[in-house]
């Protein structure tokens, strides 16, 4: 069966129709692969595979795609990670465990 148009009209949608009435932000001028996050790392995050259940939730849930997953199992690019810690945070069975950086 087709779905019958809403008459009313969409709520939330903002549209930018030219470059200045975007707002002030920062962006990257470089794209992710050539921007390595890395550098910015103060901690890094260490995996117990022996306590992996292979959920893939960190992979799902890191915001710099810094997770890879090899046979199965996470691994983290340590050129791309940036310490944020939300792997460690969601992980459910708490794989996942916070070093301090070497320098
Ligand atoms: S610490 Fe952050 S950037 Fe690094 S792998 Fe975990 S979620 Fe990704
Ligand atoms: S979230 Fe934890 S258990 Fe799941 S794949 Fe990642 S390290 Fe393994």
């Amino acid at each position: 069966m087709k779905k019958q148009k809403s008459s009313k009209p969409r709520v939330g949608k903002i549209i930018f129709k030219k470059e200045g009435d975007l707002p002030m932000a920062a962006i990257s001028m470089a794209d992710m692969r050539s921007n390595k996050t890395g550098k910015w790392r103060s901690t890094r995050p260490v995996i117990d595979y022996s306590k992996c259940i292979s959920c893939m939730i960190c992979w799902k849930y890191c915001p710099d795609a810094a997770i890879n997953i090899q046979d199965g199992k996470p691994e983290i690019d340590l050129d791309y990670c940036k310490g944020c810690e939300i792997c460690i945070e969601e992980c459910p069975v708490k794989a996942i465990k916070s070093e301090k950086e070497k320098k």
